[in-house]
């Protein structure tokens, strides 16, 4: 019993825990974990939470993934009336779907990229959604730290203190590490 239990609490563990989006190296990744597409989470992850404007380094970063030849789609569950604005600013496949952490809207994702769960890794700012919901699958997991304290009502208040107990608990105990250089290695 005690095993499942703890099965079931890894799967929020991510495979990779990074400052940002900026800290992967590309072209490596494709390279050496066979990466083809990316499924990218939009709040706190591309943008702080509930912001948008055109980032240079936000549009350089899409430029980069696109040039290593990796595909990306962006999953957002918060609703927003501007993710058409965004994903066509950004020249990427976008959706909303309420529904991270089903596997739902990642295989979705994984349609549109035509990408299999092996070639395909998650990227976002929450254990909760898109770490457990990409383990799941057994997606390469990539958690970042989030790009601003400010999020919705449910995440501040319920999702982010256990969010934050855990992976002070796992950084301690070695099960999780925060790789402060460029990654992969
Ligand atoms: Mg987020």
């Amino acid at each position: 019993m005690l095993h499942l239990i703890i099965n079931y609490i890894n799967l929020f563990i991510p495979d990779v825990y990074l400052k940002n989006i900026y800290s992967i190296d590309l072209a490596k990744m494709k390279e050496q974990k066979n990466i083809r597409g990316i499924i990218i989470d939009l709040d706190n992850t591309l943008f702080p939470w509930g912001k948008y404007f055109l980032d240079d380094r936000v549009l350089s970063w899409i430029k980069e993934v696109k040039q290593a030849d990796i595909k990306i789609c962006l999953v957002t569950n918060t609703h927003r009336k501007n993710i058409s604005e965004i994903g066509n600013d950004l020249g990427i496949p976008f959706f909303y779907s309420r529904y991270k952490p089903r596997r739902k809207p990642f295989r979705k994702a994984m349609k549109i990229m035509n990408t299999a769960e092996k070639e395909t890794a998650v990227i976002g700012d929450q254990i909760f959604t898109d770490v457990f919901g990409g383990n799941r699958l057994k997606l390469l997991t990539i958690l970042v730290c989030p790009l601003s304290p400010r999020d919705a009502f449910g995440t501040t208040h319920f999702s982010r203190p256990v969010e934050r107990f855990l992976i002070s608990h796992w950084l301690k105990n070695g099960k999780m590490k925060l790789i402060n250089s460029r990654w992969p290695l």
